[in-house]
C-alpha cells in the first residue's frame, strides 16, 4: 500500500470565507500516483472546516447567513470561550456544524464524486495562515 501526505495552506482576507480546494486535492492526487484507494482532506485547526457540496455562489451566501445566525461573531460576550482573552468563540461554533474532514473514494486515479460534489475550505477566524492536510492511502 502507498501512503501520500501534503499539506495545503491558506491565509483568508475575511473572518468567514470558503474556498474551492477540489483543484488542490485533485493536484494532490496526481503527485500521489495512487490509482485505487481513500483521500482523507482535513483542516488542522479547530476554527477551520474542510466539506462537501455545490460550488453555487447563492449556497455559499446563505452558509454565511446561516452561521452567522447560529453562531454570531458578536456580542463576543455571548460565549465564555471568549473569556479566555480569545475572541473566536463563534468561529469554533461554526467549525463544529460545518465539520472537520472529509473522505473521497479514489477510482482510476480520480476523486470519485457524487454528482455537483466539490470541496471547500470553510475559514471562520480567517486572516492568519492556516493549514490543511491531504492524506492519500491506497494502491
Ligand atoms: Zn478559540
Amino acid at each position: 500500500m502507498k501512503s501520500f501526505r501534503k499539506e495545503l495552506f491558506f491565509n483568508t482576507t475575511k473572518r468567514m470565507e470558503f474556498i474551492n480546494i477540489t483543484r488542490d486535492v485533485e493536484k494532490a492526487l496526481n503527485e500521489s500516483g495512487i490509482q485505487e484507494g481513500l483521500c482523507l482532506v482535513n483542516a488542522m485547526h479547530i476554527t477551520a472546516s474542510v466539506f462537501i457540496n455545490d460550488d453555487e455562489h447563492g449556497l455559499i451566501a446563505d452558509y454565511e447567513k446561516w452561521l452567522e445566525e447560529l453562531a454570531p461573531h458578536e456580542p463576543l460576550s455571548r460565549y465564555r470561550h471568549n473569556l479566555t482573552g480569545e475572541d473566536n468563540g463563534d468561529a469554533h461554533h461554526k467549525r463544529q456544524i460545518m465539520g472537520r474532514e472529509v473522505v473521497v473514494a479514489v477510482t482510476e486515479g480520480r476523486l470519485d464524486f457524487g454528482t455537483w460534489e466539490q470541496i471547500f475550505y470553510g475559514e471562520f477566524d480567517g486572516r492568519r495562515r492556516k493549514r490543511v492536510l491531504v492524506k492519500i492511502i491506497g494502491e
